[in-house]
């Protein structure tokens, strides 16, 4: 089973300037898989961007023209919990086997990996055998290999070894080309007027800009109405609201433990480890600068501390960003990743 999505294609991968590198790479590698130096193929960008959809639509062409070859998707988490079961029933050596027989190997959000050195190792070995008999290696990752955090050098050599395509935010025009084929294959009529209206308003990422268009059609036929640029506003209001990231403490701990790799409970800990420490310290300052709750509240729900715990960190976020430069990026990328 190849676990490929036959709806993820390229004919419904429409092409616009924020993807034309990386869609032409995954033409050209599912014409002659293996048989270019884009191997791996590494296509990364962000949240609802396409990676999903373009790598299945690599498989699904190659299987399309080469029948015989063996073809598999699977996302890294995926890909992580079979071999850690592998590791528990005793056969790891059958988990790598099974992967080292397969022609197109497409491994989803490889990101996943970082920190997680086991399956790095048996990814590593499963990966050069691949390599070296020349099959095909396809990878999709939310960042660029330089930009990955705690994935081993030995691996990230490798992932550069290839090709790394960069899906981009789509713009205006691709947008409008989006919705209309969606509209076209859903059979559902819309003035351009509305379509443009949508694609004007939803410039994030393809997933919310589906969506929406989704639930304007739903509005509109539970309702019974027209769908009318007055109904387009509301809707379009009402799911830039909704998707807007409520800024809550919680959320605030996870941006954080996500930006430094670690689990909301190591930033909570008591442990004075000098990274985890300056991750708690941030998180607290944050919190102060983006939500209305008090300092002990604050210290309360950030690992139990009082409320001079929450000024110190603040002070020291201060301090730092004016006197540390590494600091001073930690700062300013987690307050991008915050402010959207
Ligand atoms: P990612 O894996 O990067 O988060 P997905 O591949 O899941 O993103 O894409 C999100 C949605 O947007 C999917 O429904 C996908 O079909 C659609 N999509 C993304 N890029 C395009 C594109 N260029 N043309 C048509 N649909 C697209
Ligand atoms: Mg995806």
């Amino acid at each position: 089973e190849s676990q490929l999505n036959p709806n993820y294609n390229f004919e419904n991968f429409l092409e616009g300037d924020s993807n034309r590198l990386a869609r032409s790479a995954g033409l050209a590698v599912s014409a002659k898989p293996g048989g270019t130096s884009f191997n791996p193929l590494l296509v990364f960008g962000g949240v609802g961007l396409g990676k999903t959809h373009l790598s299945h639509a690599i498989g699904v062409q190659i299987k399309d023209k080469y029948p015989d070859k063996t073809v598999l998707y699977i996302s890294a988490e995926k890909f992580t919990q079979q071999y850690i079961e592998s590791v528990k029933k005793n056969n790891r050596n059958d988990f790598i086997h099974f992967y080292q027989i397969i022609d197109v190997l497409i491994i989803d959000d490889v990101q996943f990996f970082s920190g997680k050195s086991g399956t790095q190792d048996v990814f590593f070995h499963i990966f050069n055998h691949l390599h070296q008999n020349g099959k095909q290696v396809i990878l999709t990752s939310d960042k660029a290999p330089v930009d990955m955090q705690d994935i081993e050098q030995r691996l990230l050599s490798r992932f550069k070894w290839g090709l790394s395509a960069e899906l981009q935010s789509p713009d205006f025009e691709t947008r409008v080309s989006i919705l209309k084929n969606k509209l076209y294959r859903d059979g559902v009529e819309m003035p351009d007027e509305i379509i443009e209206y949508v694609a004007k308003n939803i410039k994030t990422n393809v997933r919310e800009l589906e969506g929406a268009i989704i639930s304007l059609i739903a509005q509109s036929s539970f309702n019974k109405k027209e769908i009318t640029i007055d109904l387009a506003k509301q809707v379009v209001e009402k799911f830039v609201k909704n998707t807007k990231r409520e800024v809550s403490i919680d959320y605030i701990q996870k941006v954080v433990s996500d930006y430094f790799q670690m689990d909301v409970d190591t930033l909570q800990s008591k442990t004075r480890k000098r990274h985890i420490v300056q991750a708690r310290q941030l998180a607290m300052f944050f919190a102060k600068k983006y939500t209305k709750a008090s300092l002990a509240s604050i210290g309360s729900q950030i690992g139990k501390r009082d409320h001079a715990t929450v000024l110190h960190a603040c002070k020291t976020v201060d301090n730092l960003s004016s006197t540390d430069k590494q600091f001073r990026k930690y700062v300013e990328d987690l307050n991008k990743k915050l402010s959207v």
